[in-house]
């Protein structure tokens, strides 16, 4: 019972008592004094202003006396729910699931709780004394701290998602608050910082956004995040001037799958064929699967149409392997539709109606291949890549020949030298020009090996006549301007001299003026690389390329060959043969060889050797053949 109580009872009681005592005492005198009754009351009257005046003193003492007791009572009321209230504060500091750390006005930690070690994995004494910075994770850059900083100081409070570093060197995210604590003179005491660990927190969200953008049965990207990603890829493909190719690639009679053989095995089926078609792809191509038995494919370089049906006939090809789903080995064919960044569509949205739309025409034309949005490109693409397929495996098959193209002096008439030519022997469309195959064999990359083979080819062949007792002065290689820039080419020369045993001054590579000027110092690199080898240069097709005069007369090159399309004007033509002429000048002025190509008639060859070009090619001198049908006795006379 509390002391204010105690006091407000026994007053009470004291007045109780004394009102009793009063009471009877009065009664008695009043009843023995007056037989007089208006006397009486008159006595009465006074006797109750006395009670009331007694009761009014009595209770201002009482008064008086309880609120100095009830004040008293306060104050150690107030300090026993102080201590309640410290108590409940240490209670919950100690069991809040939330760590929580204070730090003195230097920022040293005072406190940590048993949150604290448990999310930390930290002991109090191993972190009292020393600054919170010990659990920076790194990942925040030092604005991140500053900003921190200015929002404590200006707002005395800070809520955020921070990372930071158990004591295991796990990084983990906290959802922290910290708030300034200032003393009663305002002086700022403590930083308080109470945080969660809000790992599981991102870890569901995370698991959160992965179904919402993947297909459960594949873990592929769905439809939703395909889309996104296109878009952004298209985005970027816009900045940086490149196509894009969308590949909608649908498994033919799937259904069929399913119904005979049960869903199960039908998602199985999926699975795999998801598998298959991520191993075939690297980097910069996004795959997804929209639904169903439909897949699409993104390739974020696709500068050619070529390129994209190449890809859809890769996918055809792989996926065309059995499948081995639960015993059972299940073919699958496959029809694909393709839409083109920017020809067809600028948009993912479109670009993906597109590549349906053109999957559609796929599967009407017969299924098991793929189609373009576009109907001209369809076929243009199929007719390339199916050439490209089949040039590789023409080289597997050994149909490529080396035709020669005899090389006269035209003063002497004489058969000086030879140019191999590469040709293609189809199976079915019989001797394919090489005007037709090599733009495909350098689009697909097939051209370093055809032109490795031609050059091999040919030293041998050199090699050959030469221990026949044949004098010829050399044997001319073409190489391709996408070699020409590539650093291997100096090793690949090399390589084919030293295993021919050729001497390098018979070889003569023909580079077209184009690849020269394209990137000129490079060129003059090359050229003098390939000089210090002892082989002889020269331009082929020249006066098509724009060469400048002065970078020209930089070139350690032995010859110019001026193309054909000028000489096919001569003689009549005046601008052919003015331009003829100038080429001629030009290359004596320079100290270089000068050989026509192109001649068909007598009449070109005498104007051409009149103008001062001593070296003649054409097919008055002779067609390229075959190496066993040179006529080496063959000697035009031209005058
Ligand atoms: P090029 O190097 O300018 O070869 C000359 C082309 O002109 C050859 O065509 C040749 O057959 C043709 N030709 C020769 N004399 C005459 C003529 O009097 N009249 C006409 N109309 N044409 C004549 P071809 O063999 O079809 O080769 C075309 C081009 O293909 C070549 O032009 C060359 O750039 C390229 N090429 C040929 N073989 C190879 C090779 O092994 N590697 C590389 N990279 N390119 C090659
Ligand atoms: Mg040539
Ligand atoms: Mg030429």
């Amino acid at each position: 019972m509390s002391a204010s109580y105690r006091y407000a009872v026994r007053a009470a009681l004291l007045y109780l008592l004394l009102s009793m005592i009063w009471l009877q005492f009065s009664s008695h005198l009043l009843n023995s004094f007056f037989d007089n009754s208006a006397e009486l009351s008159r006595w009465q009257l006074i006797n109750g202003y006395a009670w009331v005046v007694i009761s009014a003193g009595f209770i201002f003492i009482a008064r008086a006396r309880l609120l100095r007791c009830l004040g008293i009572g306060a104050k150690l009321r107030e300090r026993s729910e102080d201590r309640e209230r410290l108590r409940q504060a240490a209670a919950v500091f100690d069991c809040t699931r939330e760590g929580v750390l204070v730090t003195n006005h230097d920022g040293l930690i005072v406190h940590v709780n048993r949150a604290f070690i448990q999310i930390t994995g930290y002991q109090s004494e191993e972190v009292l004394g020393q600054r919170p910075s010990l659990f920076k994770s790194g990942r925040h850059p030092a604005a991140f701290y500053q900003a921190m900083f200015a929002t404590l100081q200006s707002k005395g409070e800070w809520s955020g998602e921070i990372w930071n570093r158990r004591k295991s060197g796990e990084i983990y995210p906290q959802w922290q608050t910290i708030r300034l604590i200032h003393d009663d003179h305002g002086r700022l005491s403590h930083f308080v910082a109470v945080f969660s660990d809000i790992s599981a927190i991102k870890n569901s969200e995370h698991e959160l956004i992965r179904l919402a953008h993947h297909d459960p049965l594949t873990d592929l990207p769905n439809r939703l995040l395909f889309t996104d990603r296109a878009q952004q890829a298209l985005t970027s493909a816009q900045a940086q001037k490149r196509g894009c190719a969308l590949l909608m690639v649908d498994l033919d009679h799937f259904k069929m799958i399913n119904d005979s053989l049960g869903h199960t095995i039908g998602d199985h089926m999926l699975k795999a064929v998801a598998e298959r078609l991520a191993a075939m792809f690297g980097p910069g191509i996004t795959l997804a699967r929209l639904g169903g038995d439909e897949f699409a494919v993104l390739a974020e370089s696709c500068p050619q149409l070529v390129q994209a049906a190449a890809l859809a006939q890769r996918i055809i090809d792989g996926l065309k392997e059995p499948f081995l789903i639960d015993e059972h080995q299940l073919f699958i064919n496959t029809s694909i539709g393709i839409s083109l960044f920017p020809g067809d569509a600028l948009s993912a949205e479109q670009l993906l109606r597109n590549a349906d739309s053109a999957l559609f025409k796929a599967k009407s034309a017969g299924r098991n291949g793929y189609a373009l949005y576009t109907e001209e490109l369809t076929a243009h693409a199929q007719q390339r890549v199916e050439l490209a397929f089949e040039l590789r495996r023409a080289l597997e098959q050994q149909q490529l020949r080396v035709y020669y193209q005899p090389i006269h002096d035209m003063p002497t008439s004489r058969m000086i030298g030879v140019e191999a030519l590469v040709r293609w022997e189809h199976p079915e469309r019989g001797l394919v020009s090489p005007a037709e195959f090599i733009p495909v064999a350098e689009r697909t990359g097939l051209i370093a090996e055809i032109d490795a083979w031609v050059m091999r080819q040919a030293c041998q062949q050199m090699c050959q006549w030469q221990q026949a007792g044949v004098a010829l002065s050399f044997v001319a290689v073409n190489v391709s301007s996408r070699l020409f820039a590539r650093r291997e080419l100096y090793q690949q020369v090399a390589q084919v001299l030293r295993d021919t045993g050729l001497d390098p001054a018979y070889l003569e590579l023909e580079v077209t003026e184009s690849a020269v000027m394209e990137d000129p110092e490079v060129a003059l690199e090359q050229m003098h690389r390939l000089r210090e080898l002892g082989v002889r240069l020269a331009i082929d097709d020249f006066g098509t390329g724009y060469s400048s005069l002065l970078r020209l007369k930089r070139l350690p090159v032995q010859k110019l060959k001026i193309d054909q399309g000028f000489v096919a004007g001569l003689p009549g033509d005046e601008d052919d043969g003015a331009i003829v002429r100038v080429i001629i000048a030009l290359a004596h002025s320079m100290g270089m060889q000068v050989q026509a190509e192109g001649i068909e008639q007598v009449e070109q060859a005498a104007l051409l050797l009149e103008l001062g070009s001593h070296l003649g090619q054409g097919y008055w001198f002779g067609r390229p053949v075959p190496p066993g049908q040179l006529n080496w006795a063959h000697a035009p006379a031209i005058g």
